[in-house]
């Protein structure tokens, strides 16, 4: 398939359970569908990188060094299951404080393409929310809503400029569509 450079991933309700504020490895759980859809695509040859705010940091409800190791659990897991991850960048700011890194920013993707030799036109973001979407769509990149976490609501108020290239059920849907439309 390869049809893009690198798949960005939104994570809490893109590809784990988003009760609210993921405090620590024992809060988070991989929705069950989330490795079978991007075992899909790593097979296809595509390569990922989660891109995720994690303002609860920046409001005192996530201790950075939990998130450290939620990132490390999070790494292993990609390795276990043999996909390709080639970063996680997380915004810790406070939305009060919140600097370009913070999505809708663009400054975490911006980060990886420099990091990763990415070239941001042919990529894909993957995520539930209307923020995930901004960026990807003003830095000329397909976007894909999924359904869980946010993603009803987001359909429901979404701004016309920003309506996502593919709407799925789940991120497993939309890899099964893609590998359907581009192989
Ligand atoms: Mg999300």
């Amino acid at each position: 398939m390869i049809k893009y450079d690198a798949i960005f991933l939104d994570r809490d309700g893109t590809i784990n359970f988003d009760p609210g504020f993921v405090q620590n490895v024992d809060q988070f759980k991989f929705y069950d569908f989330a490795f079978p859809a991007l075992k899909v695509l790593s097979q296809h040859g595509n390569n990922f990188c989660i891109i995720s705010n994690q303002s609860g940091v920046g409001r005192g409800l996530i201790d950075i060094s939990d998130l450290r190791e939620l990132n490390a659990f999070i790494r292993r897991e990609f390795i276990n299951n043999q996909i390709n991850l080639l970063d996680i960048y997380n915004c810790t700011d406070h939305p009060n404080e919140a600097t370009n890194r913070r999505k809708p920013g663009t400054g975490m993707f911006l980060e990886a393409a420099d990091d990763h030799d990415i070239e941001l036109k042919r990529c894909l973001m993957i995520g539930d929310s209307e923020r995930d979407l901004i960026p990807a769509h003003f830095l000329g990149m397909d976007t894909m809503l999924v359904l869980t976490g946010n993603g009803h609501l987001t359909l429901d108020n979404i701004a016309p400029s920003d309506k996502p290239t593919f709407v799925v059920e789940n991120i497993l849907e939309g890899a099964k569509m893609l590998v359907k439309k581009f192989i």
